[in-house]
């Protein structure tokens, strides 16, 4: 189906940066720098040099970041992760995949951990915790990390959704031991393919990632199990193209969260995200736009039958899919919420008529 207003912007973000994404490529072929080549010394440069850290290493996905940070942070069996349920299943596989039990807790009216309820559940078996900034906005960090130094746990932060978001003036990414990235097609900065990054001002920890990354090998030695999880040199190359236009990204991403939040407001029924200027101390980057709303599966039909292409992510919370295991965790607040939230489009092309009709659409739903 083709829609009036899709929900990804992939072909049209490609058509306005072919023939420098076309010249990205052509120019790795033609080099045959495929692994590891400076593409990806250049990418981990420019994320470290945006973020302001010292260490950023390009990794293959931004679940692998945070399998691979979590274990190079001493995270394994025995231990406990303080996390959430509301999340992409991908913080809670990470834990998982260490050995280690994830300790589900719930969010607060802004989709991030409720850091009021994190000493509710501090046990001497807490390793760490695994903040995720969501859709864009960062968590209470310094509440979070005064908690985790407190009780000598480690802060890993999940910024898979966060790359440029700000809290009291300081990005994502620079406020744990070790901070995650996803460059999945869909997130902000996008690549073609998975790709993702570590980034740490701790040179232990970096130098840890990359050995975990490629196999442990420091030539000639093997030093220690590893992974294979390089990030793509042709990846990083197209990233590279379009790392200049972050800001810009960033800009009109917030421009477009003004123009629905202006669109939609005083609407019963329907509850919408912050504005970009309502609170100082946080700035939001909007990587995904995201309602609360009554009626959402009728919603999401209508605007479907509309043209306009919306995303469900979780309609079962993390914790009640069986096959996870997770189902002990009683999470009132964040079952509600896997019946509630819905995502419209947002992406930087997205066309001033495209907003204004999928603003009109939700009027007219909500005003049935
Ligand atoms: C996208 C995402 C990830 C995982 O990233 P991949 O690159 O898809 O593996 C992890 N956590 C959150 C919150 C995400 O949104």
């Amino acid at each position: 189906m083709d829609y009036k207003v899709p929900f990804v912007g992939y072909k049209i973000q490609y058509q306005n940066l072919k023939s420098e994404i076309d010249k990205a490529i052509q120019d790795v072929l033609q080099r045959g720098d495929l692994i590891l080549r400076k593409d990806v010394e250049e990418f981990e440069k420019n994320l470290a040099t945006f973020l302001g850290v010292k260490y950023a290493v390009g990794v293959n996905s931004g679940t692998d970041a945070l399998i691979l940070a979590l274990r190079a942070a001493g995270v394994g069996p025995k231990d406990e992760v303080i996390t959430v349920s509301h999340t992409f299943v991908a913080s809670i596989e990470s834990v998982h995949h260490c050995g280690a039990t994830p300790i589900l807790i719930e969010v607060g009216e802004d989709f991030n951990i409720d850091v009021d309820k994190i000493k509710e559940v501090i046990t001497p078996k807490t390793k760490a915790i695994l903040p995720i900034h969501l859709n864009g906005r960062m968590s209470e960090m310094e509440k979070l990390m005064e908690i985790a130094q407190k009780h000598n746990l480690i802060v890993i932060e999940d910024a898979a959704q966060a790359l440029g978001a700000k809290f009291n003036e300081k990005m994502a990414g620079v406020f744990s031991l070790a901070a995650c990235f996803s460059f999945y097609p869909a997130k902000l900065l996008g690549a073609l393919g998975d790709a993702g990054a570590v980034v740490t001002n701790d040179k232990k920890i970096a130098d840890k990632i990359s050995l975990f990354r490629n196999h442990g090998q420091r030539a000639p030695e093997i030093v220690c199990y590893g992974w294979t999880s390089r990030l793509d040199n042709l990846q990083a190359a197209i990233l590279n193209v379009k790392f200049k236009y972050l800001p810009k990204w960033i800009e009109r991403r917030r421009e477009i969260a003004t123009v629905y939040n202006k669109g939609l407001s005083g609407m019963s029924g329907v509850k919408l995200p912050p504005s970009p200027d309502s609170n100082p101390k946080y700035f939001d980057i909007y990587q995904n736009y995201v309602l609360k709303v009554q009626k959402r599966d009728e919603f999401f039909s209508f605007l479907k039958e509309k043209g306009v292409e919306t995303l469900i992510k979780d309609p079962i919370a993390v914790h009640h899919h069986p096959a996870l295991e997770l189902s002990h965790f009683s999470l009132p607040y964040t079952e509600k919420l896997a019946k509630e939230v819905i995502s419209l489009p947002m992406y930087p092309e997205l066309a001033q008529e495209q907003i204004d009709y999928v603003i009109n659409c939700v009027k007219e739903f909500y005003s049935l």
